[in-house]
C-alpha cells in the first residue's frame, strides 16, 4: 500500500531480494541491460542467471537504446539502481520507462536508497517521478534502519517469485 503496487514479497536481506528477481525472471537467452554503477547485488543477481548481460555506462541512455535496437533476444530487461549507491545520483525513471516501453523490455529499479528518502511521503524515486517500474526492489537497512528486503510488482510476478525464487 505505501508503496502502490499491487503485490510485494519480503526477503531476508535486499540482496536476497535482487538475486531472487534475476533468480526467477532471467532464463538463459534473457537480455539484460545494466547500468555499469549499479549495486553490487544486482551485478551478481545477473550474472549468475544469464550469459548475455552487458553494461551501459552510467546513466547514458542513448547508448542503452543502441544496444537494445541491436539486440536479438526476444526477452529483453533493463536494471538499475534509482538512487545510486555509489555517486548518490538517480536513475532518469521517466526516460527508462519510455525506453522499455518502446523496446517491449522488462524495467527493474533497486530504489534502497531511495525509499524513506525521496518524495514528499518518503516512497523513493516513483513518488519523486510519479511513475513506476514493472518491478521495484529495496530494503529496510538503510533509511529504514532495520533489516530485510523486498520485491514490488504485479501478482503474476510475485507469484512467480514464490513459486521459483530460491533464495525466498
Ligand atoms: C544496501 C543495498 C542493497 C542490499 O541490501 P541488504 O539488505 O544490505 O542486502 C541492495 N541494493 C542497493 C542499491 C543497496 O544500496
Amino acid at each position: 500500500e505505501f508503496l502502490n503496487f499491487p503485490k510485494v514479497l519480503v526477503f531476508s536481506t535486499g540482496y536476497m531480494a535482487n538475486l531472487g528477481i534475476l533468480g526467477s525472471l532471467l532464463q538463459r537467452n534473457t537480455a539484460v541491460f545494466v547500468d555499469k554503477l549499479s549495486h553490487a547485488s544486482l551485478i551478481d543477481g545477473v550474472k549468475l542467471n544469464t550469459a548475455r548481460f552487458k553494461r551501459y555506462p552510467h546513466n547514458k541512455l542513448a547508448i542503452l537504446e543502441k544496444h537494445l535496437m541491436q539486440s536479438i533476444s526476444r526477452q529483453k530487461f533493463i536494471v538499475t539502481d534509482g538512487v545510486f549507491s555509489m555517486d548518490g545520483d538517480m536513475a532518469l525513471l521517466p526516460s527508462l520507462i519510455e525506453i522499455a516501453q518502446k523496446f517491449s523490455s522488462t524495467l527493474l529499479v533497486d530504489d534502497a536508497h531511495g525509499i524513506g528518502v525521496l518524495g514528499k511521503n518518503g516512497i523513493g524515486i516513483c513518488e519523486l517521478f510519479r511513475c513506476k517500474p514493472d518491478i521495484l526492489s529495496g530494503g529496510f537497512g538503510k533509511a529504514f534502519g532495520c533489516f530485510g528486503g523486498f520485491v514490488a510488482s504485479n501478482e503474476v510476478i510475485i507469484e512467480n517469485l514464490i513459486q521459483f525464487a530460491r533464495p525466498y
